[in-house]
């Protein structure tokens, strides 16, 4: 996801207006969550180490990088595990510049899951990783790219583990998918429309698949399998890493566009005892949810800011986890079907 020197600003600016916690950790503990309620029957259950699972098998791909061989193979597996699970299926191909280069060949991948007629809620995230790690303590490390298993890899992992559930038992509403390209190519400075970030989500904001529903609301998930723990050669930077826990607080785009989404979705978070879902705001950070907000979907960026492994090469799958993993999905799954 994207970050650099306006992310910075952002957060310094959310932490003046929002006296939110950033770099505190002692400020975030809430007290002690209820014991969650007994299991619902009608509720599938979510297997965060399935989700772990998918995270390895993309890694293993290799950096999932523009122009790249895995970015290829990448994009061919992910329409084998939907093509079975879902029921319209859409390749969104394009071509674009990043700040690193191209023209690149890229696609959004759209998906359509449920049966059932209402109101659709999109769920989004980013299949692409970066292809530097710029913000690797070792400048040796800094043109390599990331590996991109939380950032990239994380929620699309949570959105095809859904994606089978919603298949063995359908969801009460319709549910469009947007696997996306391209967002974390970036570069601080650039003049590209949001640094060049974001240049999937905005390619489909603006154009937007004849004959498929666009829906009002949504919620983006990215960075949402680190297991949040210190390495020990990444010196952890209080300006860029809140502390050393996974954390999730709600981000201030999201806040500002869909209030009532982000209440509704952490309330279910808070009932069901997920500690990582935490109210201090996470400050306004630049990415897909931004140019979708701004094309009339009210998204919700469900995103740990930010990992010490963000955009370095230890953003491995070994710096993931299943309980991270499940606690989003669960929380995603009980949103969704405690709406029937
Ligand atoms: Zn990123």
């Amino acid at each position: 996801m994207a970050a650099g020197l306006m992310l910075l600003a952002a957060l310094a600016v959310a932490a003046t207006l929002t006296s939110c916690g950033c770099g505190a950790s002692s400020a975030q503990q809430t007290p002690e969550p209820p014991p969650p309620p007994p299991p619902n029957p009608s509720i599938p259950t979510f297997d965060g180490a399935r989700a772990l699972e998918l995270i390895r098998t993309q890694c293993a791909f290799g950096p999932r990088v523009p122009g790249s061989e895995a970015h290829e193979r990448m994009l061919s597996w992910l329409q084998e595990q939907l093509e079975p699970l879902t029921s319209r299926l859409l390749v969104q191909k394009f071509s674009a510049r990043t700040p690193f280069g191209g023209p690149y060949d890229f696609a959004n991948v759209l998906a359509l899951a449920g049966t059932s007629a209402g109101e659709p809620l999109l769920l989004a995230a980013h299949w692409d990783s970066r292809p530097v790690a710029d913000q690797d303590p070792d400048p040796a490390n800094r043109n390599k790219p990331v590996p991109g298993a939380d950032d990239g890899a994380s929620g699309v992992a949570v959105l095809l583990e859904l994606a089978r559930i919603f298949h063995d038992q359908p969801p009460p509403r319709p549910i469009l998918f947007a696997f996306l390209d391209a967002e974390d190519s970036g570069k601080a400075g650039s003049p590209m429309p949001y640094m060049g970030y974001c240049i999937g989500s905005a390619y489909l904001a603006a154009h937007w698949p004849e004959g498929w529903p666009k829906p009002s609301e949504g919620i983006l998930l990215d960075l949402v399998g680190g297991d949040g723990k210190p390495v020990d050669r990444i010196p952890m930077q209080p300006s860029i890493h809140r502390n050393t826990i996974f954390d999730l607080g709600p981000e201030g785009h999201s806040l500002d566009a869909n209030p009532q989404l982000v209440n509704a979705i952490w309330s279910v978070a808070e009932q069901r005892g997920h500690s990582a879902f935490v109210r201090q705001t996470c400050g306004y950070i630049t990415d897909d949810h931004v140019p979708l907000i701004a094309a009339g979907i009210k998204m919700v960026d469900i995103i740990h800011a930010f990992p010490v492994v963000w955009h370095t090469v230890d953003d491995t799958p070994e710096h993931c986890s299943a309980d991270s993993l499940y606690q989003v999905g669960d929380t995603l799954v009980h949103y969704i079907y405690g709406q029937e």
